[in-house]
């Protein structure tokens, strides 16, 4: 096998050559690449079978159909992303030509997490490739099937010399980590992405963070309580739980929850039958060791189990389960739970329900249920996560003009349609001059003279709008 270094040398060496910068080729690659996804739907939905035991509905949805609508995006805009943008002058630079120029960063390198591995190794690749950049990608060890078709498929599609799939855990990543890259786009857990931020330290690499956390769901005011159930309960229990934007906890009143709690019930055996164990629309937990993690939590919370609770080691299966009655204390509220369990936390008003949020660290995503445009309103401006959503759950990483990433621990950066595009871009600004105005030019040279920095002043200051805002001329 080709060790990591000779790749490296390979795909530096390719982007040198300024082969990734030109149109035509980020074109061919994001092409090869929905071609990839088109010609091995079959093989991907039994890969993450195999990993996941994802139902196709739920595979298709936010893998498959996820990339190949973010892959349509960046092909449909690529000309209009690439184009370079104008910005303001003043008088001294009326004759400039002034613009933003959007350059590929180099070789970057993608580390990806688990519980989404097609998606999430696949979309930052998308943006990658737009912005003309050579890129190593790390998939996750854990889901092997996945990882497995997509070091076959990778160097089947794109171009060997610029892109390459890099297979292995921890021990092989970190191997990998002492390489200088130009970028590393990492998605898994805060605990890793300390070490991550250690390791691009020693190249001063610059880095984007796609973290977890412990994403809040709030339920206050008049609302349709079944509607919000049903769009609760399918959040929460997608991909069994293993999501990073999942609704971690339920924040409501008393009275909320003992309404919420039978059109929980009512949501699950809708969706899943009364044998939820012999659905197969209920997928499965990734490894016994992230089972008895989640065994291991649920034992040690003194709350109460009011639906679900059970467990089979040997399906990896852990039924859909709500737990109430917990302290702030609980083991359950201590770190992201990240599978099928859902502590509900009552609290006496949205007040409390805001202040609990604000208390902690900064979630990925947070959701508010609520028919009162008010209350939706007080709880966006009163706090801070990384994407926002309003009676419903997941769905707002879907588009691809929305920003997805986190803020404080949940993350340091965002991605998904343009936005990747500018991550994996530097923006180098650019002045493009010639030899007009001198008269203006000449008034910076020493010998210094008061009269000429006034003019200079009045000739280079923003100036202040009737309205109050600045402007540059
Ligand atoms: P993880 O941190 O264990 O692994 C992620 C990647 O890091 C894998 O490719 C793995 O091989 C590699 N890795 C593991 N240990 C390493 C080490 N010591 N040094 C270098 N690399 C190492 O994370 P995970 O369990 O795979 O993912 C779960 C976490 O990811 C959750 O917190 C979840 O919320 C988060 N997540 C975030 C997003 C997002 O978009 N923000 C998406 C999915 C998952």
């Amino acid at each position: 096998m080709e060790s990591q270094k000779k790749v490296l040398e390979r795909l530096r060496a390719a982007f040198r050559s300024g082969v990734t910068v030109p149109h035509q080729f980020r074109l061919t690659q994001l092409e090869a690449l929905l071609s990839l996804l088109e010609d091995n739907e079959t093989q991907i939905l039994e890969a993450l079978h195999k990993d996941l035991a994802k139902p196709k509905f739920e595979a298709v949805l936010s893998e498959i159909d996820l990339v190949v609508n973010d892959v349509c995006f960046a092909i449909s805009n690529l000309h209009t992303w690439m184009q370079p943008t104008y910005v303001g002058t003043n008088l001294a630079t009326k004759l400039d030509d002034c613009f933003v120029r959007r350059e590929p960063l180099g070789v970057v390198l993608i580390i990806a997490a688990w519980n989404y591995p097609l998606q999430l190794i696949l979309c930052p690749l998308i943006g990658a490739i737009a912005a003309g950049n050579c890129a190593i990608l790390k998939p996750s060890e854990i889901t092997s099937a996945t990882e497995k078709l997509l070091s076959e498929l990778i160097p089947k599609y794109l171009s060997q010399e610029c892109f390459a799939v890099i297979c292995g855990g921890a021990e092989e990543t970190k191997l990998l980590l002492e390489n200088r890259f130009d970028h590393i786009f990492y998605t898994g857990s805060q605990a890793v992405a300390r070490s991550i931020l250690r390791a691009a330290a020693v190249h001063l690499t610059p880095v984007t963070l796609e973290l977890g956390g412990k994403c809040p769901c709030l339920l206050f005011g008049r609302l349709d309580i079944k509607a919000a159930a049903r769009r609760l309960v399918w959040a929460k229990y997608f991909n069994v739980g293993q999501s990073c934007v999942a609704p971690d906890y339920v924040l409501c009143t008393t009275e909320m929850r003992d309404a919420l709690l039978p059109a929980i019930t009512e949501a699950l055996e809708g969706f899943y039958g009364s044998q939820i164990q012999q659905s197969e629309d209920y997928g499965r937990i990734v490894t016994d060791r992230h089972w008895e993690r989640l065994m291991e939590l649920l034992g040690k919370s003194e709350g109460k189990v009011v639906i679900g609770g059970e467990g089979a080691k040997e399906e990896k299966y852990i039924a859909p389960t709500v737990i109430v009655d917990l302290q702030e204390s609980d083991a359950l509220m201590q770190e992201e739970i990240f599978g099928p369990i859902l502590p509900i936390i009552t609290v006496e008003s949205l007040e409390q329900g805001i202040d609990f949020v604000n208390q902690r660290e900064k979630p990925l995503a947070l959701y508010i249920f609520s028919d009162e445009s008010q209350i939706v309103n007080t709880v966006l401006e009163r706090t801070s996560s990384g994407g926002f959503c309003s009676n419903d759950g997941i769905i707002h990483m879907t588009l691809p003009g929305l920003p997805f990433g986190g803020v404080g621990a949940s993350g340091m950066g965002s991605y998904h349609g343009r936005w990747t595009f500018e991550t994996f871009s530097h923006r180098r600004g650019c002045m493009l001059r010639g030899w007009g105005l001198e008269r203006i030019s000449m008034l910076r040279y020493p010998p210094y003279q008061e009269r000429n920095l006034s003019w200079l002043r009045w000739a280079t200051t923003a100036k202040k709008k009737a309205w109050g805002g600045c402007s540059v001329m």
